[in-house]
Formats: C-alpha cells, sequence, structure tokens
C-alpha cells in the first residue's frame, strides 16, 4: 500500500499515512486532530535516490545495454 505525505496547516507537522490510491485525494486528519491537511508530492522514492551510480549520466554511444532492450 503507497504511502502519502500530508502536511497540517494549522500545527505545521508533516506526516505519512498508508492508504489505497483510490484515498490519496481524501482528507487526512493530522496526529494532533486537525483536519486542514494539505497532501504533499509523493515521497515514496525520496530515501533511495541517494545512491545513483556515479556513471548514470555519462552513457549514451555505448551500444551495449539500451541496444539491446534489457533497460526497458
Ligand atoms: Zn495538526
Amino acid at each position: 500500500m503507497p504511502r502519502y505525505e500530508y502536511r497540517c496547516r494549522p500545527c505545521g507537522t508533516t506526516f505519512e499515512l498508508s492508504r489505497p490510491m483510490a484515498e490519496s485525494a481524501a482528507p487526512a486528519t493530522c496526529p494532533a486532530g486537525h483536519e486542514d491537511t494539505v497532501k504533499l508530492l509523493s515521497t515514496v522514492a525520496v530515501a533511495g535516490t541517494a545512491t545513483t551510480p556515479a556513471g548514470a549520466t555519462g552513457g549514451g554511444g555505448g551500444g551495449g545495454c539500451c541496444g539491446g532492450g534489457c533497460c526497458g
């Protein structure tokens, strides 16, 4: 189940909820009970993006992997 991050406007805290995608836009109540919250952009991948391979942006023209279809 995806997690969504919300920000509470009255107290300024941010919190995460795990809920079905169908309910991602439903109102979320902050841990302190405030209902005036806004949904933030998804942060699902943020924790894992710090380890980008050094050569990831230097590719092109290699003719190896991407030419063979293994990149997608
Ligand atoms: Zn609050």
